[in-house]
């Protein structure tokens, strides 16, 4: 039988990627929607979770496509219903509220799946199996992208709990923390933040690894070509990791490429957990941007204004 699940949250990653991802994934079926204020037509919709869990069709499963604020209560009224849940990244607004949540998976016995849509690009497994095997020099990530053109008139990203530049940036952490063979730890962040907001715009960070340093660099201002790579000098050669983990070339050759399967990818490996009986909850990237900041020194940069 399918995992019939209900999106939460019906914005941008919801239509972009989870509607379609669940329509293309085989055992998986869209059976309900709740949001506020939007709807899809032929789809049982309801204006917010408890009203969908109290009145709609039967769900095996949430997905929680809202913003990371709120995203605590919502899992554990969806865990208490006897429902899988799947988080969007960062699966939480603070760390600690996920102890309580894997406790009630556990408990519940239902799957908790905190999602980091960057692993699941093409090029990210190839990527930490050619690092396995090599001694890194160092680790170089530039993520770099247009805040206007990926987040036009998203308020909750520049409120607290948002995570302003790092709602990007964690993607490139999560993705850092899942090909490294050995862990980092943040010692040294800058986070620029607008004068007009509680969120940073730009952030820079130094990681120690136990022989090497990873540099970081994360900004919302960037017009142009858009970056999103992460560079390793290694003992056999610079690994460029770029397009978010989808290319992977070392000295300059093209070892994996791959289309946007991330979502898809997603789902398949919910249906497997939700199967299996099995949470899957990594907390690392979280950790690594609540280091920052935590340890970040806070620089006050001139206001952003958005379009118009
Ligand atoms: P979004 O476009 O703002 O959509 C979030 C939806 O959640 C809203 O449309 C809203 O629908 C609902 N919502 C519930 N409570 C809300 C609140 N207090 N403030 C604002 N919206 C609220 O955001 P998004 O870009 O889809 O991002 C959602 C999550 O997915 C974030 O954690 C983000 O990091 C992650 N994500 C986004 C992308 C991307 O490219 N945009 C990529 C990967 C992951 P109603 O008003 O109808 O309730």
């Amino acid at each position: 039988m399918a995992l019939r699940v209900a999106i939460v949250g019906l914005g941008k990653i919801a239509r972009d990627q989870h509607v379609p991802a669940i329509a293309a994934t085989e055992g998986v079926e869209l059976a309900a929607v709740a949001s506020r204020n939007a709807a899809l037509p032929d789809v049982p919709s309801f204006p917010t979770l408890k009203a969908l869990l109290r009145d709609g069709p039967p769900v095996d499963a949430v997905a929680l496509c809202t913003p990371p604020q709120g995203r605590y209560a919502q899992a554990e009224a969806a865990l208490a219903a006897g429902k899988h849940v799947l988080l969007e990244k960062p699966p939480g607004a603070t760390v600690a509220e996920l102890a309580p949540l894997i406790a009630a998976a556990s408990e519940a016995r239902r799957t908790l799946f905190a999602t980091w849509h960057s692993r699941f690009a093409a090029a990210v497994e190839p990527g930490r199996a050619f690092l396995a095997g090599r001694r890194i020099r160092d680790v170089r990530i530039t993520w770099k992208e247009d805040v206007r053109v990926w987040h036009p008139g998203q308020q909750w990203i520049w409120q607290p709990g948002g995570f302003g530049v790092f709602d990007p940036g964690i993607n490139a952490l999560s993705i850092l923390t899942h090909i490294l063979p050995r862990p980092v730890f943040l010692t040294e962040a800058a986070l620029d933040f607008p004068e007009n907001r509680a969120a940073p715009i730009a952030a820079r960070l130094r990681f120690a690894g136990s022989r090497f340093e990873v540099d970081a660099e994360f900004d919302w201002r960037q017009t142009g070509p858009q970056i999103w790579d992460i560079v390793a000098e290694t003992d056999s050669g610079t690994m460029t990791l770029s397009g978010g983990g989808r290319k992977l070339t070392v000295n300059g050759s093209v070892l994996a490429e791959g289309d946007n399967r991330e979502y898809a990818a997603i789902y398949h490996r919910f249906r497997e957990l939700a199967a299996a009986g099995q949470s899957d909850v990594d907390l690392n990237p979280l950790v690594q941007v609540a280091d920052a900041f935590m340890l970040g020194r806070r620089v006050t940069v001139e206001p952003f204004m958005d379009a118009g």
